[in-house]
């Protein structure tokens, strides 16, 4: 076991903090990744105030993470020491179901094991990439391609590939009307993507504060949901609605934007239970659907799809010091558009 430094919350009601924390002896599979900077995903502060409700403390956040490869085990052939790499929300799992041969790890059939939040290899709480160090095994390290700079790639390995699996899965290309509902961390990264795979890209966020910033990222229109006007003009236009707000909203508003045979798909996790009306779906022949982040075959193609298309991540790289500030500023939708730590400031 090794100590190293991370910053944490011990409690659900209690502001983050340092703490030390340990990380297992480098098994032959394993690599040691000396992390240089993880995003703040809002999933983190769902985590860390037990809004969902499955927190165990102490928990250190952080599933999107970037850095070097420091050490490697004996077995291990995918990455050398030097490399840049990114490990997401999956750190293991079991390789065998039917679902993980189908390279869909996110749905392993006998629990994927997440960064932070799971049981590890070696039965202790995984801790996440509010940290200086991390041991994974090497399956789930994937490779950041040369042309995207390792803080604005690291949210890629949460919002990057949370968006982009639904966006592909539902086909998302030229002739498609895609909305993105919420301009936050995965909402700029839904309309990078969706841009770059040549679809026709709206976004609806609660005001028109953003709308310079959208337009900038790829969006082709911008409209305020506070304004009821929205919804009556644009009732019955999008194939795809990919929804990333991170709070209740009403769903049927939107399944009557979608048109025949639409699918309004969400990513966003609040906590309460959102209410669908049957008729939203019976009229048009409407879908309501979900989507749990990406294997990691995809993620892999995620990342080097960015490289190809010139995309990272628009950021705000802090130090550690700031995370109970940035919580706050994601929370009042404050973000432009990732907050970024740099983990070099967890060693002071
Ligand atoms: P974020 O940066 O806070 O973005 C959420 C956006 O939603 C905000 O910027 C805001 O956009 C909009 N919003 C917030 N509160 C709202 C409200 N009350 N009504 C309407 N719109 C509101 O969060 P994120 O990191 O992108 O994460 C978004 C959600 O996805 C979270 O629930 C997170 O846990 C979840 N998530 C799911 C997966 C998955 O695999 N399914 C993976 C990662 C994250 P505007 O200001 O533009 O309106
Ligand atoms: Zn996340």
């Amino acid at each position: 076991m090794t100590t190293i430094n991370a910053y944490g919350a011990t409690a659900a009601t209690k502001p983050l903090g340092p703490m030390t924390i340990e990380r297992r002896e480098l098994g032959p599979r394993d690599v040691l990744i000396e992390i240089k900077f993880c995003g703040i995903c809002h999933s983190d502060i769902h985590s860390a105030r037990n809004e969902w409700g499955s927190a165990a403390y102490p928990v250190v956040p952080g599933h999107e993470i970037a850095g070097i490869v420091a050490r490697v085990g004996s077995e291990v052939t995918r990455h050398a020491v030097g490399d840049r790499v990114g490990v997401g929300c999956l750190v293991d799992s079991c390789g065998d179901c039917a679902n993980c041969r189908k390279g869909e790890e996110q749905h392993c059939l006998k629990g994927f094991t997440g960064t932070y939040g799971s049981v590890g290899q070696d039965g202790n709480p995984t801790q996440g990439g509010y940290s200086t160090h991390i041991v994974v095994r090497e399956n789930f390290v994937l490779k950041i391609p040369e042309g995207i700079a390792l803080d604005a790639a690291a949210p890629l390995l949460c919002a990057g590939i949370t968006t982009y699996a639904p966006l592909r899965h539902w086909g998302a290309g030229p002739g498609k009307k895609v909305a993105v509902v919420g301009l936050g961390g995965l909402g700029h990264m839904a309309v990078k993507l969706a841009h770059a795979m040549g679809a026709e890209v709206t976004v609806l966020s609660q005001s028109l504060s953003k709308k310079e910033d959208g337009l900038r990222l790829g969006a082709d229109h911008y409209h305020a949901t506070k304004d009821p006007e929205t919804f009556k003009k644009l009732a019955g236009t999008f194939d795809l609605i990919v929804n990333t707000v991170s709070a209740k909203i009403d769903v049927n508003a939107y399944l009557s934007l979608l048109a025949l045979d639409g699918v309004l798909v969400n990513v966003g996790a609040p906590p309460e239970p959102l209410a669908v009306n049957v008729f939203s779906l019976i009229m048009t022949r409407r879908s309501f659907a979900g989507s749990l982040i990406g294997g990691i075959r995809q993620t892999q193609e995620m990342l080097d799809f960015c490289a190809k298309h010139h995309l990272g991540s628009d950021i705000e790289v802090i130090p550690a010091s700031k995370i109970n500030e940035a919580y706050e500023r994601v929370l009042a939708s404050d973000v432009r558009y990732r907050f970024v730590v740099d983990t070099a400031t967890l060693k002071e």
